[in-house]
């Protein structure tokens, strides 16, 4: 954290308020982009999303340069309008992922690309625009519920918060409070449940509605029948997004058109679920794990 201090206090920002709560990840990747190494080129230009094809093209990584790879050789492709997602035990490199495309960090060699452009080659701003992250803890504002909602689209309707609400299967929660929408959270507000925060994450996330989602184990707080309805509705609304869903539970990602199964930094096995499970190798063997219930559920495939 040391490591931190510098820039964001010189945005005016302590580490007291991160933790504290006041800024939630999106925020902080946008704080900790202004960092020196990730910056706008000065040809930057607005990213021309049409569809966003996400490229992974032989991505390699480390967070610190010279120090220990974490990604090597990552390759693959989200068509536009497609669905994949990433399994792996915890540390195989996951939610690394998440953070080069969303240009957290840029990569140490290869490529990333949206609809064929390199995502060092435009705006942040835009880039950001095309893509929602819902991620593995969600830190809410010191504001009312429906500003929490709402702060990634400036302007929403009260109907279109409510309606990004009921498809994350909180608007029933929030109706119930006496000041209902206009209720405060935060850590100087209304305490919500690990699921209650994910739930307003991913209404947050569907209001944006960008080009790109990512789901970063999003729905690993829930307990496993609020998972399924909500997950249900998640299927139908990703339908028309390119979507990359980190998985907890494997029960989530049957549907994908493409499941990666990460180890160690690598890709090293492909393929939809039936394919995976015929293979009898890494997934078949996580899912027949998870199957039998021998380990908690966290264990697995977490974080
Ligand atoms: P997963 O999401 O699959 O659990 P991560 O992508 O979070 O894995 O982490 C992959 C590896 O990178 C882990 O070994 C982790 O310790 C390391 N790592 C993650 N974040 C950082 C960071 N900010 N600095 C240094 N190493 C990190
Ligand atoms: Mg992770």
């Amino acid at each position: 954290l040391a490591q931190l201090y510098v820039p964001l206090s010189s945005l005016g920002v302590t580490y007291r308020e991160i933790k504290q709560g006041l800024i939630d990840l999106e925020k902080m990747y946008q704080i900790l982009n202004s960092q020196p190494e990730v910056t706008d080129h000065p040809s930057a230009f607005p990213l021309q999303c049409q569809g966003g094809e996400v490229h992974f093209r032989q991505v390699d990584f480390s967070y610190q340069r010279g120090d220990r790879k974490i990604l090597h050789g990552v390759e693959f492709t989200i068509p536009a309008g497609h669905t994949v997602a990433v399994v792996g035990h915890s540390g195989a490199g996951k939610s690394t992922l998440a953070k080069l495309l969303f240009r957290f960090y840029d990569v140490e060699s290869g490529q990333i690309l949206i609809d064929g452009q390199d995502i060092r080659s435009v705006t942040q701003a835009s880039l950001r625009q095309a893509i929602a992250i819902v991620p593995q803890d969600t830190v809410l504002f010191n504001d009312t519920i429906a500003h929490n909602i709402a702060y990634a689209k400036v302007g929403a309707s009260q109907l279109e918060i409510e309606t990004a609400a009921r498809s994350a299967h909180i608007h029933q929660f929030i109706v119930s409070l006496p000041q209902a929408y206009e209720t405060m959270v935060g850590e100087r507000g209304l305490k919500l449940s690990g699921g209650e925060k994910q739930r307003i994450a991913i209404a947050r996330a569907l209001l944006k509605n960008p080009e790109i989602l990512i789901f970063d184990e999003a729905t690993s707080s829930l307990d496993s029948r609020a998972e399924q309805a909500i997950q249900l509705e998640l299927d139908y609304l990703v339908q028309k997004k390119t979507t990359l869903i980190i998985a907890h539970r494997l029960s989530t990602v049957i549907h994908a058109h493409q499941i990666l199964v990460m180890d160690q930094g690598r890709i090293v096995e492909r393929g939809t679920h039936a394919e995976l499970l015929a293979r009898g190798e890494s997934y078949a063997a996580l899912w027949f794990a998870q199957q039998n219930g021998r380990y908690a559920e966290r264990d697995v495939v977490a974080t």
